[in-house]
């Protein structure tokens, strides 16, 4: 799997999201800490003017108040004085006072400044002072404090409104500067409350602003991150199922996810190669315990079949003559072809290894047709440096892979083709040697046919079979009359000529199930399974009628024809074991030999007649071995001769 670098990076997303985060929350702060500062120094020079402002007026206005107060009582005091003494007294203090009230109005007047409405009130002040100061002139006029009537109406009716009016004066004076302490407060009240709100407001936006940055920490990075952790930890502990999230992302988790995808089928591929490697060693193992060639190739199709599921596979071997290989084993669907000529094939032809799907330049072996998948490849077999089979594996492609994936994977089959193969060539080369082994010390090498060892072992499992199954066994022996004097006559060639044409006879009248041996010299011996001594006899009749037919060519000229003295014993009336029914056949045989040969005896005494039909039924079989032998199909035992069966 290919690791692609991703478009969008994790690591410049995070980053990005974060420095964004942390300078826009640094930004607010230091705004939020630069607008408090200037809010709070602003309040706070709104609160000093206001009583910078307010204080020292109200402080002249309140001791302008007190002053106009004693003023008016001194000169209530002057105008009812009507003693001369006290009243100079008095309108010299009033004087002072009228001084000290000017000089506080003064003071007054320096505490206004530039304030317009203070200023417009002041001048009312002044007005109004005024206006007292000249009504306080008319009450102290002499001719006012002469009549006491009209002294009353001055001190007690003119008077009073005018000096409410001052009074009325200082109050609004006073009330002007409480107002505009009040509104300025008032201002100042509501731009806290709206700081207030502002700074609610910038709080609220950085906590949604951490909020964001926490929930994609959270969701996209350690989650995902705790996600794919878990994920590698079953992986590690050998959970190769476990789901591998975020693999699709275009981000390292993407990239990470992949990567752990990828050592998931490396781990994958690896438990295969492992679980491979065990049943391919398993295989070897039951490979060399087949006792069969058939057996040795039914486990190779089963084995290698589980082995290689998406490939389908044929073993083919050379058949006898050499000259082209049958199909012995197949798996997972059927070979393309049954026979397989050696030409056909470009590693038989090369002598080693094709791999076809891999090179630039490769051709197409001619057992394999077209539109069949171009990966396969061809293994030969070898069993003791020589050819003796080919491994041929055909990947099946399957849809959902693409073309290098498939490649890649059929690479890896046809590696382990290849030890397969080496598995192979040694359990066939093993399997050959032990059935040329088995052949060998079972079978006769002059006649092919089964030897005395063979008889042995076959005699005691039929023999035991039919004492559990209650059925007959029955056994011919036969004997070549005088055969010494054969041998000295035409030579011990033609004797040997003689016993493969006698072996050949045997090979031919008996199925299956029944046993032709030769036991040694020129003595055979015939076992029966499930035959009755009279069948047996029939049989044996037979058999010397074919011998008696037989003509053996030799040389330039022909043999003399050959008899057999022929002795039937059966299981169990002649006994239960083979060397008691053996014993008794002999018997037979030699009484045909005394009674003048070329005949059949049974054990029981009897004596079977040569019948014509059987003779006639002998003598067409004959014919057939003839015209086979004449149209020159090769007979085992006799490629060498020269001889023609007439
Ligand atoms: P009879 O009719 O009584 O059986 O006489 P016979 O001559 O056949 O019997 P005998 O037992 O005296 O001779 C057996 C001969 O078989 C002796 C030997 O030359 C011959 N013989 C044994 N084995 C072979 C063999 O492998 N090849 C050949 N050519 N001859 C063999
Ligand atoms: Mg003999
Ligand atoms: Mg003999």
């Amino acid at each position: 799997m290919a690791l692609n670098l991703p478009q969008i990076s994790l690591s410049v997303s995070i980053r990005n999201s974060l420095l964004t985060s942390v300078f826009l929350l640094l930004a607010i702060l230091a705004g939020v800490s630069v607008l408090a500062t200037m809010r709070l120094s602003a309040l706070q020079d709104a609160v000093e003017s206001i009583n910078r402002d307010r204080v020292p007026k109200i402080q002249a206005l309140g001791d302008l108040n007190v002053s106009i107060a004693h003023a008016h009582l001194v000169a209530i005091r002057a105008a009812l004085s009507t003693a001369p003494d006290p009243r100079a007294e008095a309108e010299g203090e009033l004087r002072r006072r009228i001084v000290e009230v000017q000089a506080k109005l003064a003071r007054f007047q320096e505490t206004i400044g530039s304030d317009a409405p203070m200023k417009m009130a002041f001048d009312q002040l002044i007005n109004k002072w005024d206006l007292y100061l000249k009504q306080q002139a008319v009450v102290l006029e002499p001719e006012v404090g002469a009549s006491r009537n009209r002294l009353e109406h001055e001190v007690n009716v003119q008077t009073p409104p005018i000096f409410q009016a001052v009074v009325d004066a200082v109050e609004h004076a006073i009330k002007l500067a409480d107002h505009r302490a009040d509104s300025a407060i008032q201002d100042a009240t509501l731009d806290a409350q709206l700081f207030r709100w502002v700074l609610w407001s910038v709080n609220g936006v950085s906590v949604m602003i951490g909020l964001a940055t926490l929930f994609f920490v959270i969701h996209d990075v350690s989650m995902p991150i705790f996600r794919i952790t878990r994920s590698m930890e079953a992986i590690a502990k050998g959970e190769l199922q476990t789901e591998i999230p975020y693999a699709d992302h275009t981000n390292e988790l993407g990239l990470m996810a992949r990567a752990l995808a990828v050592f998931r089928a490396s781990l994958v591929e690896n438990e295969r190669l492992n679980a491979a490697t065990r049943t391919l060693s398993e295989l070897s193992e039951w490979l060399q315990s087949a006792k069969s060639e058939s057996e040795l190739y039914q486990m190779i199709s089963k084995v290698l079949g589980g082995l290689m599921p998406e490939c389908t596979g044929t073993l083919y071997i050379y058949a006898d003559s050499r000259d082209v290989l049958e199909v012995a084993a197949e798996w997972n669907g059927e070979a393309r072809t049954r026979f397989l000529h050696p030409d056909d094939c470009w590693s038989l032809r090369r002598g080693h290894v094709y791999i076809h799907g891999t090179n630039e330049v490769e051709f197409r072996c001619d057992h394999v047709h077209d539109g069949a998948d171009e990966n396969y490849c061809c293994i030969p077999i070898l069993a003791h440096g020589e050819t003796v089979g080919l491994l041929h594996v055909e990947y099946n492609f399957k849809g959902e892979e693409t073309a290098a994936q498939a490649k890649a994977r059929f690479a890896d089959r046809a590696r382990l083709g290849l030890a397969c193969a080496e598995h192979l060539s040694i359990a066939i080369a093993n399997m050959k040697l032990r059935e040329g082994l088995r052949d060998q010390s079972l079978r006769d090498a002059l006649t092919g046919l089964n030897n005395r060892r063979c008889l042995i072992e076959t005699a005691r499992r039929e023999l035991l079979r039919a004492s559990r199954n209650g059925t007959p066994v029955s056994l011919v022996t036969l004997d070549i009359d005088h055969f010494k004097s054969f041998n000295d006559n035409h030579g011990h060639e033609a004797g040997d000529t003689v016993l493969r044409h006698v072996g050949e006879i045997l090979k031919a009248g008996f199925t299956d199930g029944d046993l032709p041996c030769r036991l040694g010299g020129e003595e055979f011996v015939v076992l029966l399974p499930n035959c009755t001594i009279d069948e047996a006899a029939l049989r044996a009749e037979e058999l010397r009628a074919r011998v008696e037919a037989l003509n053996i060519s030799y040389g330039d000229g022909m043999l003399p024809r050959v008899t057999v003295s022929v002795g039937v014993a059966a299981y169990p009336e002649a006994g239960i074991d083979l060397p008691e029914i053996l014993r008794v056949a002999d018997g037979a045989l030699y009484r045909a030999k005394h009674r003048g040969r070329n005949r059949v005896e049974l054990a029981n005494g009897g004596m079977v007649p040569p019948i014509d039909e059987m003779t006639n039924r002998a003598v067409a079989t004959l014919d057939a071995i003839v015209a086979r032998a004449e149209s020159g199909a090769p007979t085992p035992g006799n490629q060498e001769d020269d001889q023609r069966v007439a």
